[in-house]
C-alpha cells in the first residue's frame, strides 16, 4: 500500500494512493488505515512529505562503492548523523541552493519509516517496527562537509531533506533499483543489495541510541555515482516499487 500526505482546501490528510486515485484518511495511518470517504485523482493532488517524524536520521557510508568515491574505508559500525525535522519537504517543491555553498550534491537513498515506538530492539523484531519505505534525497554542501568536522551544516540546510513522494509499506528492501537522474541523466545507479548494513540492523543500532518514534525516518546511505547539483537543475531519485521523487534546484 502506498500512504503520503496531501493538502486539499488548506486541511492537511493522510491519503491512500491506488493508481490515478488518492483516498484520503481520517487519522494517521500507523495504528490502522480509516478511509474518510472523499477520493480525488492523483495529478489534481499536492503531496506533502509522507510523515512529520521528530528526527531524520541518516547512515554515511553505507555501500563499499560510493565509500571509495572518497577512499574512505567502510566503518565496522553504522556512521550516523542527523538531518533536522525543518529541511523536510516533499515531492516537488524546491531545494534551495545556500549562499555558504558552491557545491550541493544529490544522494539518491532508500529511507526506512518507523511505525512503532522502538528502543533497544534486536535486528530480528526490526521489521515489525518499521512501517514502510521511501525514497530520500540526502541533499548535501559538499565544500561545508570537507570543511567541518561534522555533518551537521553541510546536510542541516533547509530543504536538505527531499522525502516522497509516498511511502510503500508492502516491499522487501534487500534488492531494490535506486537511480537518480539530474535533468533526466542517469547519474547514480545502484542497488540496496549492495548495502553494507542492512535496514534492519540499521533500525536495530539507531533504536540502542535514541527512541524511535511513528514517523522518524531513517535514511539507509547513498551508492556511488555522487555529483554536483546547479540552480535551475531538475533532480529525480526513483527506487524500484516506490516510485520516483522530483524536486528543483532554486
Ligand atoms: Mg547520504
Amino acid at each position: 500500500m502506498k500512504i503520503g500526505r496531501c493538502a486539499v482546501a488548506g486541511e492537511e490528510y493522510y491519503c491512500v494512493v491506488k493508481d490515478a486515485e488518492v483516498h484520503l484518511l481520517s487519522s494517521h495511518p500507523f495504528e490502522s488505515i480509516t478511509y474518510k470517504g472523499l477520493v480525488f485523482k492523483k495529478k489534481d493532488i499536492k503531496f506533502l512529505p509522507p510523515v512529520k517524524p521528530s528526527k531524520i536520521v541518516a547512515i554515511g557510508l553505507n555501500y563499499k562503492a560510493h565509500a571509495q568515491e572518497f577512499e574512505k574505508s567502510m566503518p565496522d559500525e553504522p556512521l550516523i548523523f542527523i538531518k533536522p525535522s525543518t529541511a523536510l519537504i516533499g515531492d516537488g517543491d524546491g531545494i534551495i541552493y545556500p549562499a555558504m555553498s558552491k557545491r550541493v550534491d544529490y544522494e539518491g537513498e532508500l529511507a526506512v519509516v518507523i511505525g512503532r515506538e522502538a528502543s533497544h530492539i534486536n535486528m530480528e523484531e526490526a521489521k515489525n517496527y518499521i512501517f514502510g519505505y521511501t525514497i530520500m534525497n540526502d541533499v548535501t554542501a559538499r565544500d561545508l562537509q570537507a570543511k567541518d568536522v561534522q555533518y551537521t551544516r553541510a546536510k542541516g540546510f533547509d530543504t536538505f531533506a527531499p522525502v516522497g513522494p509516498w511511502i510503500e509499506t508492502d516491499i522487501d528492501p534487500g534488492n531494490l533499483s535506486i537511480k537518480t537522474y539530474v535533468n533526466n541523466v542517469l547519474k547514480q545507479e545502484g542497488s540496496t543489495s549492495d548495502m553494507h548494513f542492512t535496514p534492519y540492523y540499521i533500525v536495530s543500532f539507531v533504536s540502542r541510541i535514541m527512541r524511535l518514534l511513528p514517523g522518524d525516518i531513517i535514511s539507509t546511505g547513498t551508492p556511488p555515482g555522487i555529483g554536483p547539483m546547479n540552480r535551475g537543475d531538475s533532480v529525480e531519485v526513483e527506487i524500484q516499487g516506490i516510485g520516483r521523487l522530483h524536486n528543483r534546484i532554486l
